[in-house]
């Protein structure tokens, strides 16, 4: 296990999928009844940006960075931003929060957040920075194969909510071990939402990966948003990044289109950028 996020934190990756996060966090909210978290893939939750990591790649300046100046912020990019600047003092960035915080800053009296981190050291640093969490005492950290809670945890007794699956990709077979583990996800729990945040290098490598979670008995309602933050040319970088959510909330699917017209000028690298935002 090479990868730690702590090179790429607040990224255009990051970005998308955290606004994304969020925009579907709200809508949950908007129901009383309580709602599961899982997050299969939770990293450290909290990334210093002027550490040694960040400041090797310093990705998070053509990601989180270029958002912070404008004034013209869509109300649900805006609501990202604040939580991002909520961590920093005035014109600062600093600090950037991780998917666990931005899960936890959404829960509610009743509501249970999991997380789930394999890498002992940031399964480690991710329970030190729970602690400091809103809703501390709601939080599970579990340092512990994602893949594993998904047969372990779910359906949850809440029958309401949604898993965060958020891998590497550092391995071959990735997109499979996802395909596997959406396949027991939706056997165990068919109304659960699920969001699934992938690479894409090779754009023509996505659809396949979509047609294979089409095909996931009880998989009816699947949307996609992906990002090419430049011209696909070489197909050995990261040229961009997709969401894919089985059983989308409403709010979600209404405002994707828009969210991601306005990011992806934003967060384009050449002239090739675009994005979709689909049913499939
Ligand atoms: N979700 C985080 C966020 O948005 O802030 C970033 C997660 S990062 C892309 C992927 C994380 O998964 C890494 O911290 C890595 O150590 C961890 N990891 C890798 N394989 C895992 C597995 N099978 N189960 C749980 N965690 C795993």
């Amino acid at each position: 296990m090479n990868y730690r996020h702590s090179y790429h934190a607040g990224n255009f990756a990051d970005v998308v999928k955290h606004v994304l996060q969020c925009v579907a966090l709200d809508y949950l909210q908007q129901k009383d009844k309580p709602f599961f978290l899982l997050d299969t893939h939770a990293g450290v939750g909290m990334y210093d940006l002027l550490g040694e990591q960040a400041q090797k790649t310093l990705e998070a300046e053509h990601g989180v960075a270029r958002l912070l100046g404008r004034d013209d912020l869509p109300a649900a990019v805006q609501r990202y931003v604040n939580m991002v600047r909520s961590h920093n003092p005035a014109n600062e960035l600093r600090w950037y929060p991780g998917s666990p915080w931005f899960s936890a800053s959404h829960l509610r009296a009743n509501d249970q957040l999991t997380l789930c981190e394999l890498h002992p050291q940031d399964a480690q640093e991710l329970g030190e920075n729970v602690r400091e969490f809103p809703a501390a005492r709601q939080i599970k950290v579990q340092a512990s194969n994602g893949y594993g809670a998904i047969k372990a945890l779910l359906p949850p007794p809440q029958k309401r909510g949604m898993v965060l699956i958020d891998p590497p990709f550092e391995q071959r077979d990735e997109f499979e071990q996802v395909v596997r583990a959406l396949r027991e996800g939706v056997k165990r729990w068919a109304n659960g939402i699920y969001a699934v945040w992938y690479p894409i290098k090779d754009p023509l490598t996505v659809g396949d990966f979509h047609q294979k979670v089409k095909a996931i008995a009880g998989v009816d309602k699947l949307f996609a948003v992906d990002i090419l933050i430049r011209q696909a040319q070489d197909t050995s970088k990261l040229n961009g990044c997709g969401m894919l959510f089985i059983n989308p909330p409403f709010g979600l699917t209404q405002q994707a289109d828009a969210i991601m017209a306005y990011l992806t000028p934003i967060l384009a690298q050449d002239r090739g950028a675009e994005y979709q935002a689909i049913w499939l």
